[in-house]
């Protein structure tokens, strides 16, 4: 069994407890490491070393391309390791191999943009309303940021974060999730190797209330980035009020997928199977609300069974896979609970509904894809993020009842439309209240383009030019041209 170790100050170390917890493959039940079970000590020892770094001329003093540099040799030595950071973040959390391996490949690209944009902070002249006064605002770090992420995409999330924080000049101190820690302390030796300074990039792990905690209080943090469910989010969002810590915060969803009668059923189909199923549902932007228009509603559920009835179903190492474990046994037991609680409320199960258990299966932490017919928007399952492969079935009459089951839910992370009417599809967009809007696709995230939820699905984006500036602060500068005979007592 492997043994971690904590990245602090460009150095390994023990965690001051000198506990450790173990890592549980979600396939095989197995202990596979063993992680360091970080608390406030350690907490304080990393934040210390990201202030020290974040002073330190080494960095602070690096240009823009000189940081494009380091976060280009980033980039490389992931794809120079894309198999091994695949197979860790794998064994962690049970997510198919053909998903991993890809989005591992995209963190390598994710890096490469934003070593791009590094040396592309520009700042403003301003034409200021005064005589003799040259005004320019530039963009500065904002020191040290804490970096907290989830289980269901390690990588990936993290480097949402620490892209843009590092390309803006930041440190940082990440703590994965404790049931995720091994990729994200491989990405910190591989950050050690490509040659950022010692501090600049600290990975601490340990449960939420022991370690991070302490991290979001510390006072010496300007900036929490946050990826988890509501419950944790505003934990975090009231505690980094205390001392007005800036946020970005990426939480759960319940997003509705909507095909209209006139979508081209085949590929809605398929939309609709990777909204939900794909990941096995254990993704923040799963369509996890399907909206069929009453006129098709038999025929394409009709169709869907039979797609996701084919699905293969097994062991997440095998590039085949399709559909893999639930990442965490508390998860797999949230869904079981879930799925219950739909068909007390009276929802009506076509599909699945159940655990699947027996050869093939591992240790049997596998809920079979479920699909619930007769919903109404104001049950529980919903309006409430499952986090898992169930999904949810509700009739519309026409476009505006579309919209307004869609818009009644209190979240708005993203959104999916099926439609091949131009008019209808750039209407929906317009009214949907959600970050992301997939029309004829869904799914689909990239670097170039900005994402992050409106109302309770969170604060800030992630993605794109916009993200940097999630990172940054602006600085008004004001610099006399002439001597001033104004008088001295007025306001200038
Ligand atoms: P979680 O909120 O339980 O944990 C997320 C992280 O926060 C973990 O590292 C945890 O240790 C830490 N944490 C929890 N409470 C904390 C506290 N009080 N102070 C500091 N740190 C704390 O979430 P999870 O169960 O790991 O992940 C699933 C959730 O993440 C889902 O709700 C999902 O929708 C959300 N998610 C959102 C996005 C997005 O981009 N919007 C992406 C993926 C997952």
């Amino acid at each position: 069994m492997k043994t971690y170790r904590l990245l602090i100050d460009g150095r390994w170390c023990d965690p001051a407890s000198d506990e450790w917890f173990e890592s549980i493959e979600p396939y095989s039940g197995k202990a596979w490491a063993r992680i360091p079970r970080g608390a406030a000590e350690d907490a304080d020892r990393a934040v210390e070393a990201a202030d020290r770094a974040f002073r330190n001329p080494e960095w602070a003093r690096l240009t823009g391309t000189a940081r494009g540099a380091l976060l280009r040799r980033l980039a490389d030595l992931i794809e120079a390791n894309v198999d091994l950071l695949g197979a860790v973040e794998q064994r962690d959390n049970g997510k198919p191999m053909a998903e991993v391996s890809g989005q591992v490949r995209t963190v390598a690209q994710w890096f490469h943009y934003y070593a791009g944009l590094a040396d592309k902070i520009e700042g403003s002249v301003v034409p200021i309303n005064k005589p003799d006064v040259f005004n320019y605002v530039k963009y500065e770090p904002l020191g040290v940021v804490v970096a907290i992420t989830p289980w269901n995409s390690p990588l990936a999330l993290t480097t949402w974060k620490m892209a843009p924080a590092l390309a803006a000049g930041n440190t940082l101190v990440i703590k994965p999730s404790e049931y995720t820690s091994a990729s994200l302390l491989e990405l910190g030796r591989l950050a050690l190797e490509a040659g950022f300074p010692a501090g600049v990039v600290n990975v601490v792990t340990g449960y939420g209330p022991e370690i991070g905690e302490p991290l979001v209080a510390d006072q010496r943090v300007a900036k929490i980035a946050f990826t988890g469910g509501e419950a944790g989010g505003r934990a975090v969002n009231l505690a980094a009020a205390a001392d007005f810590k800036a946020v970005t915060l990426e939480l759960g969803g319940k997003s509705p997928n909507i095909v209209f009668d006139d979508a081209d059923l085949e590929q809605a189909v398929k939309g609709a199977i990777s909204g939900i199923f794909g990941a096995s549902g254990q993704t923040c932007m799963a369509g996890s609300r399907l909206l069929l228009h009453d006129s098709i509603h038999d025929a394409f559920l009709e169709r869907l069974i039979a797609a996701v009835r084919e699905a293969r179903i097994g062991d997440p190492a095998l590039m085949e896979t399709q559909i893999g474990p639930i990442a965490t046994r508390a998860q797999y037991d949230k869904i079981l609970r879930m799925i219950e609680m739909a068909k007390a409320e009276g929802a009506t199960c076509v599909l699945g509904g159940h655990s699947l258990e027996g050869p093939g299966y591992g240790q049997g932490q596998f809920v079979a894809p479920t699909i619930f017919t007769d919903v109404r928007n104001d049950m529980r399952i919903a309006q409430e993020e499952v986090f898992g492969p169930v999904l949810c079935v509700l009739r519309f009459k026409d476009e505006a009842d579309a919209i307004r089951i869609a818009n009644d839910v209190r979240y708005g992370l993203a959104a999916g439309i099926w439609t091949q009417n131009l008019r209808r599809a750039f209407d929906s967009v317009d009214r949907l209240e959600a970050g992301t809007v997939w029309v004829n696709n869904y799914r689909a995230t990239s670097f170039t383009t900005p994402f992050g939820g409106y109302k309770h699905s969170g604060i800030g984006r992630e993605g794109g030019t916009e993200a940097i500036r999630e990172y940054l602060q602006a600085k008004s500068v004001w610099i006399s041209t002439r001597p001033n005979r104004a008088n001295p007592f007025v306001l200038g």
